[in-house]
């Protein structure tokens, strides 16, 4: 099978052809059909300091953004058969700690993330452990499907509190900003307003209803917002940026009582105005890592069964495995939307 590989402690990648893996007993095999670019993923090709200290050994097949069908499942695998449709869940719980005892597996103590910890899945077929391999609907196409991950981030931010009818600014309109404005709109929000560096992503946030759009440095965010919603400004602030910039705009533009979700990485310590932003707001933040297992999964579903999400528009590029020095490059432009590796 042909596989996208760091090979080597240096930045970059090559595709090989390896030995097709074989599952273990509670493992499933997948014939990989789409995989997706992730923003971890950038940090082992580049083979960074966070991307060397993770990463247990290489070689390392790159990737962990997937769906595929089943096509062997091993002998202790129950719910899992031959023909199904499944997609990634990154998260890998231990099953045996407080947390993922007391229904809480998306923040196990002892985590392992897929395609970090383990191999990857940017290859033509994969094994993973049956928790993470979860049953979709055959009719969601691969593509999507490979999608629900990520989206599921930007959903499970948005379940910290209520959207219909509310106003949400989005800072960060990559893969995972552009998600949530799709789910926020999907879920009744009256209003959203989205934020970015790029044109070209703030573009594609309009095209799927974001009320208006705003370029991150040059435009008046601040005052726009603020104006915009009667000087109370908005009832939530969906943080995907990691910037500094956009913690100073999103705290002074949320509403009192307001909540503010935070999705993005931030590679630097963040500094807060605490007492006017947080305290006497009284404003509710929360952190948000991957997605419940399952719940989000569920919403994810329904949100594209039901039409009112499309994933594949968020995907401004398929290309085959050959093609992944392009699609890496892509993606570190932060230009564009989300980059999918078709497998066949
Ligand atoms: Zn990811
Ligand atoms: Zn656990």
């Amino acid at each position: 099978m042909k596989a996208i590989l760091k090979e080597k402690p240096i930045p970059g990648a090559v595709l090989r052809e390896m030995d097709i893996p074989r599952p273990g007993p509670k493992e499933v095999l997948i014939r990989v059909k789409a995989g997706a670019i992730c923003g971890s993923d950038v940090h082992i090709f580049d083979w960074d300091q966070w991307a060397q200290k993770v990463v247990p050994g290489l070689p390392h097949i790159l990737g962990h953004e997937f769906a595929g069908e089943v096509v062997e499942a091993g002998k202790e695998v129950h719910h899992l058969k031959p023909g199904d449709h499944v997609a990634g869940e990154t998260h890998i719980p231990c099953d045996n700690c407080y947390f993922c005892l007391t229904g809480q597996r998306h923040i196990c103590m002892a985590m392992k993330v897929y395609g970090v910890h383990s191999q990857g899945i940017f290859s033509e077929y994969t094994t993973v452990p049956e928790p993470c391999a979860v049953k979709i609907p055959g009719e969601i196409p691969f593509v999507a499907a490979a999608m629900m991950e990520p989206c599921g981030v930007a959903v499970h931010g948005l379940s910290k509190g209520v959207i219909s009818g509310k106003t949400l600014a989005i800072f960060g309109c990559g893969p995972i900003g552009l998600f949530g404005v799709q789910a926020a709109i999907a879920y009744g929000a009256a209003k959203v307003y989205a934020i970015d560096l790029s044109e070209n992503r703030l573009k594609m946030a309009k095209s799927f209803g974001a009320y208006q759009t705003f370029a991150a440095g040059k435009d008046p965010v601040e005052k726009a917002i603020l104006d915009e919603t009667r000087g109370i400004g908005v009832d939530m602030v969906l943080e995907v940026s990691g910037s500094q910039m956009a913690y100073d705009q999103g705290l002074r533009i949320l509403r009192k009582a307001g909540t503010f979700v935070i999705i993005g990485v931030a590679p630097k310590p963040i500094q807060l105005e605490i007492p006017t932003n947080i305290m006497y707001k009284e404003a509710k933040i929360f952190g948000i890592t991957g997605r419940e297992m399952y719940e989000t999964w569920y919403q994810v579903s329904d949100l594209i069964q039901s039409g009112k999400v499309n994933l594949e528009k968020v995907v401004s590029h398929q290309l085959p495995p050959e093609k992944f020095e392009k699609g890496f490059k892509v993606a570190k432009e932060a230009q564009h939307g989300k980059v999918a590796f078709i497998f066949g």
